[in-house]
């Protein structure tokens, strides 16, 4: 088991406190979920946990195994087995998504233990009838001229391919229909029948839950988690609003 923790969490952007005290802990086989408003930070937190240089952590840390990984630099955070799939995925011209998916998954293994192409290539397509891609996908170049959907369930099989130990899921039902929303987590909740692997996803919707069911609901206010519970939270929620629980928890943001 792989333990996850950010701990104290503040992070500035541009000289301004967005974090202002993240606390959470994970372990492997689990599922937590990250609600809340737009704007309240919940972005803020994975590109801060997997190093965009554009977010200062000012305090605290996030402990992987115990090792603060704010000291590594970014590829040894996803070489530590860290996985962040973004809100807006970018393009990458030039380069094949096979390729792509075969150089992420040897950079994380050791000069002498590179993948056979073979054993990639078999991965690569149990993986992509998981999702319902077709072959002709993994020679297009990455993501270019995707729609908004396949380039979500190319992220999908990134994370299937590449098998890190903890992803940081950043909305990733943002823009989906019901059919893909069901191809994506249907790849997620295949990765959590490993039990060395736990996900963090942050959501606005509660529809997202219905497809991949958090062990744990954290929901974020203001750059805090201001409350933490089980699926029901979410469920709770998405009856009041978070202009109810704000007003449960007496908060005035
Ligand atoms: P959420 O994901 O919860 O919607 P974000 O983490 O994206 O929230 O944003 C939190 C706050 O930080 C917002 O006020 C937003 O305007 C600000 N912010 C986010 N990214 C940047 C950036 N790159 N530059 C300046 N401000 C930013
Ligand atoms: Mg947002
Ligand atoms: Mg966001």
């Amino acid at each position: 088991m792989s333990t996850l923790e950010v701990k104290n969490l503040h992070v500035e952007i541009e000289d301004k406190e967005i974090l202002k005290g993240v606390n959470l802990k994970m372990a492997t086989g689990e599922v937590h979920a990250i609600m809340g408003p737009n704007g309240t930070g919940k972005s803020t937190l994975s590109e801060a946990i997997m190093g965009n240089p554009a977010y200062k952590a000012t305090e605290g840390e996030v402990l992987l195994n115990g090792v603060n990984i704010l000291e590594l630099p970014v590829d040894e955070r996803a070489r530590a087995g860290l996985f962040l799939a973004m809100q807006y995925p970018s393009e990458i011209p030039g380069i094949t998504n096979a390729e792509f998916l075969r150089a992420a998954i040897n950079a994380r293994r050791p000069e002498d233990n590179q993948i056979p192409i073979r054993e990639f290539l078999k991965k690569l397509d149990k993986m992509m009838t998981t999702l319902d891609m077709t072959e002709e996908m993994s020679d297009r170049y990455l993501n270019e001229g995707f729609s908004g959907g396949e380039k979500k369930r190319n992220e999908i099989l990134q994370l299937m391919m590449i098998e890190p130990k903890f992803a940081i899921l950043d909305e990733i039902d943002s823009g989906l229909d019901i059919d893909a929303l069901k191809v994506v987590s249907r790849g997620v909740n295949e990765m959590l029948k490993n039990a060395e692997f736990g996900t963090l996803m942050i959501t606005h919707y509660q529809r997202l839950l219905n497809y991949i069911v958090p062990d744990v609901v954290h929901v974020m206010m203001d750059g805090r988690v201001v409350k933490t519970g089980g699926a029901e939270l979410a469920e709770k929620l998405e009856a009041e609003g978070y202009a109810g629980l704000r007003d449960e928890l007496g908060l005035d943001v």
